[in-house]
């Protein structure tokens, strides 16, 4: 069997073309970055206008590159939460159609769902049960995941996302948006210990984030704090490596500690972590010495399936074999209104 997968919720307009097996065959991402850029956050309006313009495209090159067409198709997914509601209408009213016209099964698939899925897929097998971790723009959600479709959410960031902590820091410091690969670029030749950070929730029970006061602390430090008489000095690229190196640190130590609070109190001995975050190398090279230290396996999804796409949609064929197929009146379910603009 076939399935095609459709990703819209954000400013990703993406396609994938998926088998039986959870082979790949093709997956096209139409990034909108630059439409957003100089805005420092996603515009809604601007998002759900290029999402019109390029989902019929995106899917043809889909099919197209997987050698496809159409009438080659057994299923149809798309990510329905959560997201922006105009740009998740795009992808859900696209899918819809087709389920419609092809007369196939439609699959309505949670986003932050399928980012863990990713996971499943870097691994070939499976992986569940275990403690998820999505780290990406909008969401820091712990999960405890019983199944490969079956998560239940254990705590989330009370502020800003790990992804969007990221792009503040590096919209503070003049790198480019979005900011999260700029600040691990700057950071390879800064000092992670020439600034103590503050690592909310570090120590304490809760399996909760918190990056505010972080994002505030790389403020004071890179421009001095409101009131204070000797202003720090200009931000050359030293400074600007050091300070990105201290605040990728911080939040990496919140990560990781969170992750094994989770993995000791629900006794998991296997974690996944998917997300835009992910593909951070720092991250990863922690999350190795976890794993070996605290002898757990662990699965970060693959670099290609980390930041937005539809091949994640790959869920849904686990969905289907669940029995979970949406009537064609299924509706999007946007969730938390994500303002990214400003900090
Ligand atoms: P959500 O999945 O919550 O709806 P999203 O889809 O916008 O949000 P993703 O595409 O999963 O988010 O991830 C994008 C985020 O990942 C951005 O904030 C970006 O800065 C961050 N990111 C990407 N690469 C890296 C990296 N190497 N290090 C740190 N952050 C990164
Ligand atoms: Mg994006
Ligand atoms: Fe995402």
């Amino acid at each position: 069997g076939l399935l095609l997968a459709i990703e819209s919720s954000c400013d990703e307009t993406a396609a994938a073309v998926v088998d039986r097996s959870g082979q790949v065959l093709s997956s096209i991402v139409a990034s909108q970055d630059e439409l957003h850029a100089r805005f420092g956050g996603v515009v809604p309006e601007i998002a759900s206008r290029a999402h019109l313009e390029r989902i019929l495209p995106v899917i043809d090159e889909a099919l197209k590159r997987a050698g496809k067409t159409l009438a080659d198709l057994n299923a149809v997914a798309v990510m329905t939460e959560p997201g922006l509601v105009g740009s998740l209408l795009v992808g859900v009213t696209a899918a819809k159609t087709l389920a419609m016209v092809l007369d196939v099964p439609l699959v309505a698939v949670n986003h932050i769902h399928a980012h863990l899925y990713a996971c499943r897929m870097q691994a070939g097998r499976d992986i569940f049960p275990a403690i998820g971790l999505v780290v990406s723009g909008g969401h820091t959600n712990l999960y405890d995941c019983a199944s490969a479709i079956s998560y239940t959410l254990l705590g989330s960031t009370i502020d800003d996302a790990a992804g969007e902590a990221f792009d503040k820091a590096a919209a503070m410091l003049g790198l480019p948006y979005p900011g999260g690969p700029w600040i691990a670029k700057a950071a390879l030749t800064g000092n992670p210990r020439a600034y103590d950070f503050p690592r909310s929730f570090l120590r304490d029970e809760r399996l909760a984030f918190s990056f505010s006061g972080l994002k505030t602390a790389v403020r004071y430090a890179a421009f001095g704090q409101p009131g204070t008489l000797n202003p720090p000095p200009p931000l050359t690229p030293e400074r600007i490596a050091d300070l990105a190196a201290s605040f990728q640190e911080a939040a990496v130590d919140i990560l990781v500690a969170k992750c094994r609070q989770a993995l000791k109190r629900y006794g998991r001995r296997s974690l996944c972590i998917g997300g835009g975050v992910a593909a951070n190398q720092r991250l990863r090279e922690r999350l190795e010495e976890l794993a070996r230290k605290d002898r757990i396996e662990i699965v970060v999804a693959p670099l290609s399936l980390c930041t937005d796409n539809a091949a994640m949609g790959a869920i849904a064929w686990e969905l289907l074999q669940a029995g979970q197929v949406s009537p064609l009146d299924v509706d999007v379910t946007p969730g938390l209104v994500r303002h990214r603009e400003g900090s």
